[in-house]
């Protein structure tokens, strides 16, 4: 069990790291967590979980972001219904997209590839964390990634996305992502970052959506049940300044 949860990982994280996965040390016979091997041992896996200089989660201080006039347009398309696999890849429950749509982001298009589930928001908004996060994980041709991260907070309404994946997980269901989306997708943060797992690779650029979605008290402990606190800390600015649209 332990090694097909290896491998599957392993699988992943180089999936999901395209150019960067020469970074990654594959052949580590141990592998990271939240837990024992968990966030502060990230540079045993990669040095730049520690040196890096752009990584990601944040904190997004709001009354220091920088309004940004159109010149950082964002088109989301991911209205495309398709057969996705889900299952629980030992650090989240993810949802891998058999064909997705895309979004395009300054000119450049990024396809959707997975989407996945932290059992607390990763990124911060003025101190806050959040109940639950989706990152919908995008790579453009050239290997560089775009999230696109949705937050939950406990509410009265279902997310009928999550019931749908709740319902599935370790099976193949009939997915839309564009029902994770909120309403309003015109109003978001937007930085440079990184990964936020190993191997931390830094192409990529994140856009934090500002209208909070709700989710069922039950629907949250559901999600948990499978990871709690897989969350990595907020990590500095270093000089860095958040757009927001
Ligand atoms: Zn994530």
């Amino acid at each position: 069990m332990i090694k097909i949860l290896l491998a599957l990982s392993v699988s992943a994280m180089l999936f999901s790291t395209g150019v960067l996965a020469k970074e990654a040390v594959a052949s580590h016979e141990v592998h990271w967590d939240y837990e024992a091997h968990g966030p502060a041992h990230w540079d045993e896996f990669s040095t730049l979980c520690a040196k890096g200089k752009i990584q990601s989660p944040i904190n997004i201080i709001t009354k220091k972001t920088q309004h940004s006039e159109n010149n950082n347009s964002l088109i989301l398309s991911e209205n495309v219904t398709a057969l996705d696999t889900i299952a629980d890849n030992g650090h989240s429950i993810q949802v891998t997209v058999d064909h997705g749509g895309s979004i395009t982001a300054n000119g450049i298009e990024y396809k959707l590839v997975q989407f996945h589930f932290h059992g607390r928001s990763e990124e911060r908004i003025n101190g806050k964390q959040y109940d639950l996060v989706a990152h919908m994980v995008h790579k453009s041709a050239e290997g560089n990634i775009a999230v696109v991260a949705i937050l939950f907070n406990k509410g009265k309404k279902p997310s009928p996305l999550l019931q749908k994946v709740l319902d599935n997980v370790g099976k193949v269901a009939s997915i839309n992502p564009a029902q994770l989306l909120p309403k309003h997708t015109n109003h978001y943060f937007h930085f440079k970052g990184s990964l936020t797992t190993p191997p931390c690779s830094e192409n990529v650029q994140w856009y934090v959506m500002r209208e909070v979605q709700s989710a069922t008290k039950a629907q949250i402990k559901a999600m948990r049940a499978y990871h709690n606190d897989n969350y990595r800390p907020v990590q500095p600015l270093n000089g860095r300044v958040v757009e927001s649209q």
